[in-house]
């Protein structure tokens, strides 16, 4: 049987770990795989996180299973940390997800079990995950213009043509903010046009919300799929707690699926729980577990809040550094889009022989479409990355 199978492509970010590994140069960078690092290149654990795994350990009595949705107290949590109070929690069916992955998964799935012939429209440059998700489940991709190289903006003008190509029961994948791997996101002008869009073409948006709290602010971050989970009659979210709680390998995510037609809830919920029920029956619950601790905790939720600030902010800071440097050395304003750029990457939008003279001469490593992980920066290597860039004539 196994002889049958065929090769999977290697995973470029991957490889590129593998090959910064290997590089014994003192002064390399590692501006490649998808985790925020300090200024000491650490993954911390949050304090806030610490705190409630030593809460769970001494008072939790019991591993038994919880729901096919995961611990309600989660669900809650998190509704109310990405919704607000946009919507009733009544309209919004949740499940609890293996990380922001699992939601992904479950809605592209939750899409083809409703309307098999539904088309999902994804941005030009997307997660790459996105599309290998929905390749492997056999849908079809329609990708709309997100990126303008040239101003390192969002091609809106491109956009909003391409979103004229919808029809009803096609699904629209938004980035809720922190848009990878651009880092360049729709203003809220912008937003409110392409709910516009959606609504009058009958399409239904799904927003990918992975980096609450790393752009603009926990709430600011969150007032686009407020927005929008506000103004259409459904919408699916696939939020992460990845990232803004530094809980990577728990695998904690939720999937909400919001519809104004209350009478649609109990059926949305159990079609939710079918789908965990098939593709792993219950959800992890640590992760879990220690957000909706610190989420309802006020002590640990400030704690955890003021963590995450600092983290935005230093990244805000690197950002700002790097724009600046790059606009000393090149005597042009043309990389200042580095610092409008929100989230934890931005595109470089250089090409990839350049990337690749990065790697080979400087011992900069970034994702071959010229993505860079701002937090892989500190206020040391700033100034060598930006020298790199110019002297390799980007
Ligand atoms: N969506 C996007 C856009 C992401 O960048 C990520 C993380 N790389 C995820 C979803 C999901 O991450 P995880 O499964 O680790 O929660």
């Amino acid at each position: 049987m196994f002889n049958a199978l065929k090769e999977q492509p290697a995973d470029k970010i991957l490889m590129l770990m593998e090959m910064f590994k290997a590089d014994d140069r003192p002064t390399k960078i590692d501006l490649g795989v998808g985790v925020y690092k300090n200024a000491e290149g650490v993954t911390p654990v949050m304090r806030a996180v610490k705190a409630a795994e030593k809460r769970i350990l001494e008072e939790q009595e019991t591993k038994a299973y919880t729901g096919l949705a995961g611990d309600p107290a989660y669900g809650d949590a998190m509704v109310s940390l990405v919704l607000g109070d946009a919507v009733a929690r009544s309209n919004v069916a949740a499940v609890a997800t293996p990380g922001g992955t699992g939601a992904v998964r479950q809605a592209f799935e939750l899409i083809r079990m409703a309307n098999p012939g539904a088309r999902v429209f994804v941005s030009d440059p997307t997660w790459p995950n996105h599309l290998s998700i929905l390749k492997y489940l056999g849908m079809e991709v329609v990708s709309y213009r997100y990126f303008d190289s040239e101003t390192g903006g969002v091609d809106f003008g491109g956009m909003m043509a391409d979103l004229k190509g919808l029809r009803a029961g096609d699904v629209v994948l938004l980035h809720g903010c922190c848009h990878n791997p651009t880092g360049a996101n729709l203003n809220m002008t912008e937003w409110k046009a392409v709910i516009a869009a959606m609504t009058a073409a009958g399409a239904v948006p799904m927003i990918d919300i992975a980096y609450q709290g790393f752009g603009d602010g926990l709430e600011a971050d969150a007032a686009a799929v407020r927005l929008v989970a506000a103004s259409v009659p459904e919408c699916l979210i696939a939020a992460s707690c990845s990232k803004n709680f530094g809980i990577y390998r728990e695998r904690t995510g939720l999937l909400m699926a919001v519809a104004q037609d209350s009478g649609l809830h109990a059926v949305t919920q159990g079609n939710l729980a079918f789908l965990n029920r098939q593709n792993y029956s219950f959800p992890p619950d640590h992760g879990a577990r220690v957000v909706s601790t610190i989420l309802t905790d006020d002590g640990l939720r400030a704690d955890w809040m003021a963590e995450l600030e600092d983290v935005r902010l230093s990244m805000l800071g690197l950002r700002e550094q790097l724009a600046a440097e790059l606009q000393r050395l090149s005597g042009s304003d043309r990389f200042a889009f580095l610092a409008q750029h929100r989230g934890m990457f931005s595109r470089l939008g250089c090409s990839g022989e350049q990337v690749e003279a990065l790697r080979r001469d400087h011992g900069i490593y970034m994702v071959g479409d010229s993505r860079m992980n701002i937090a892989g920066l500190n206020k040391t290597t700033v100034p060598i990355l930006a020298k790199a860039i110019i002297d390799s004539g980007i």
